[in-house]
């Protein structure tokens, strides 16, 4: 018999046409093998155009995308930035590497991510310290959109610049744009388990009026801060950001295959809904209207009273070769934060969970109680009956455990 196959959680899906590889080609045909070249300057034209957003930069990763727009910014040393907590520790660090202060802040129940009220809260506490933050970074995680007006009106009125860490959720629309536009900067990851992959990369959008200059500002930082003289000149320290050309061909080659990669995420997603909805205590990832998600991954809650908890499921999965994964956990969690604030509506916080060190918040409930299951776009009809079939069998057990008592 054949052995099972092993499922990823979300892994690199090239085209079935081979584009990228005729992009890579291309560049190997012209030995434009550099952070320089016509694959790179084509995939920031052809991703703007995709997605409509102002200016965009190519670059290393998401992470340099989210340290440029800061810098943009002019965030620098003692000054406050606004964090969804909920999110992979690469939204917050960069706010570190230019020793800014983040300032975390607690998600809702309706979108997962940043709490416009908890938002409004943290802004009326730090403008009475008169320590107005510098800028918002909100997330959509998962795919999932934040409530953008609601936030984006926030931030207009405290004249702050909102960024969107769109990295999750390339393809995602809310109210029929897509999500990284609405933000004064976007950016989008390219690593290899996002909805699209370069092997590694990021871009950074450039959304606002002067768009144009911002953008070459960027472009200046991240290939070494290089003056314009015949020789080596720095008037400013410089960073090594620039994607290369090869790896550009591959996200051009990706581009062309967003929409089905989106459209096979969502088919998982509401696999998982209809396969496995009955169970009693099992809810799914919400899908805020007005908005399109990319479901870039399918993300579970357990009621807090569920005879099946979250560890019980991955391990199921894992000893079935499947991969699947804790929600993030929250910033304002994580040890190497702990020294920063967290505004959360929650009420008085506590640690509920002594293991995983999860508290009352929102996020922290939501980290509690979830799973990432497995969201690979390769996956088959066979690979997704198989994982219900092993979920399914959780809650039969428990249900035979408890009749036997
Ligand atoms: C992946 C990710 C990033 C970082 O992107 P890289 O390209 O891996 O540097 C940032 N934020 C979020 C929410 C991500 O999921």
């Amino acid at each position: 018999m054949k052995e099972k196959e092993h499922i990823y959680l979300s892994s690199p899906h090239m085209s079935d046409e081979g584009y990228e590889k005729k992009y890579i080609e291309e560049a190997f045909d012209t030995n434009w093998i550099a952070p320089l070249g016509k694959n790179v300057t084509q995939f920031e034209e052809e991703v703007t155009a995709k997605i409509g957003a102002g200016k965009a930069v190519a670059l290393s990763a998401g992470t340099a995308a989210i340290h440029m727009a800061l810098k943009s910014i002019g965030i620098t040393q003692g000054d406050v930035v606004f964090c969804q907590s909920l999110t992979f520790s690469a939204t917050a660090n960069p706010i570190v590497y230019e020793k800014a202060e983040p300032v975390f802040i607690d998600s809702e129940c309706d979108t997962w991510n940043m709490s416009p009220e908890a938002l409004e809260a943290a802004f009326e506490k730090y403008v009475k310290m008169d320590r107005k933050p510098k800028a918002v970074i909100i997330v959509h995680l998962y795919g999932i959109c934040a409530k953008i007006d609601e936030i984006a009106e926030i931030c207009a009125r405290y004249q702050v610049p909102l960024i969107e860490d769109a990295a999750e959720s390339l393809g995602s629309t809310y109210k029929g744009r897509y999500t990284g536009t609405f933000g004064d900067y976007g950016i989008i990851s390219f690593n290899g388990n996002k909805i699209i992959t370069t092997s590694g990369g990021g871009m950074l959008l450039v959304n606002t009026e002067d768009a144009e200059e911002r953008a070459k500002k960027v472009l200046y930082w991240a290939t070494q801060a290089r003056e314009p003289a015949p020789w080596y000149q720095h008037t400013e320290i410089g960073y090594n950001y620039r994607m290369s050309n090869i790896v550009a061909g591959i996200g051009r080659g990706q581009l062309k295959v967003l929409d089905e990669r989106v459209e096979k995420k969502r088919y998982i997603q509401e696999y998982y809904q209809t396969h496995l909805g009955d169970l009693p205590g099992i809810h799914f990832m919400p899908a805020p209207q007005g908005t399109h998600c990319n479901c870039w991954l399918s993300v579970i809650q357990l009621d807090e009273d569920c005879r099946v908890k979250p560890m019980d499921i991955m391990k199921a999965l894992e000893d079935d070769d499947v991969e699947s994964r804790p929600v993030w956990k929250p910033m304002h969690l994580q040890p190497v934060f702990s020294d920063f604030d967290f505004i959360s509506l929650a009420g008085d916080l506590c640690i509920v969970d002594h293991e995983t060190g999860a508290d009352n918040s929102i996020s922290g409930q939501i980290f509690e109680h979830g799973v990432c299951m497995p969201s690979d776009s390769k996956m088959t009809e066979e690979d997704l009956q198989r994982i219900c079939g092993t979920i399914r069998a959780l809650w039969e057990q428990t249900s035979s455990e408890n009749s036997e008592r």
